[in-house]
């Protein structure tokens, strides 16, 4: 994975929105021929979705979705997969395997590897993920933004899971990678 892919990842994770990105990295058009009018319109609204998405274990996730100046928090469960958001509370026939806008905007951010993808420890990912990085930085001659991915490194391997904040990791991460090509565009 190169810097600018990493960079996008990033965006969607932190920021949420990005669809056009989404869209020419996901096969929509093959995933929604089969689905009722229902569930399409959920996965084109899952594509804008301006959200954060921070792992919390191997299957939870927790989405803060903004809307105007408001944020709604709600936990997504992959395993089930379900959602306390009030759509998929009230509207979503799961048995039908239904999945409310978070849920859908979760899997796709995980099939392209911007997040644990469910029954993986985020703790690992994200170690292993940042040392991609590092070693690319690392490679490119760029030593001051690597020394500061192996802090971050470092962080994580000494904390504890509930105490790491993906949140502020996904951020300093994403400002990282941006002012590392802003030096050098061509990583
Ligand atoms: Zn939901």
């Amino acid at each position: 994975m190169n810097l600018q892919t990493r960079k996008h990842l990033l965006e969607t994770v932190c920021y949420g929105g990005k669809e056009d990105y989404l869209r020419n990295r996901l096969n929509i058009e093959f995933l929604t021929s089969s689905l009722s009018e229902h569930q399409t319109n959920r996965i084109e609204n899952s594509l804008s979705l301006k959200s954060s998405i921070i792992p919390v274990s191997d299957t939870i996730y927790t989405i803060k979705s903004h809307k105007d100046d408001k944020v709604d928090e709600y936990t997504i469960n992959l395993n089930v997969p379900s959602c306390t958001c009030s759509d998929f509370l009230y509207r979503c026939d799961y048995t039908d395997g239904e999945k409310c806008k978070h849920i859908w905007r979760i899997i796709f951010l995980t099939k392209l590897n911007a997040l644990p993808s469910k029954q993986e420890d985020p703790k690992p990912w994200l170690f292993y993920e940042l040392e991609r990085d590092r070693m690319l930085l690392e490679s490119k001659g760029l030593r001051e933004y690597s020394e500061d991915i192996q802090e971050t490194q470092d962080y994580v391997r000494t904390t504890a899971l509930p105490e790491i904040s993906f949140e502020r990791i996904f951020f300093r991460w994403l400002t990282l990678i941006d002012d590392a090509l802003a030096e050098n565009n061509n990583i």
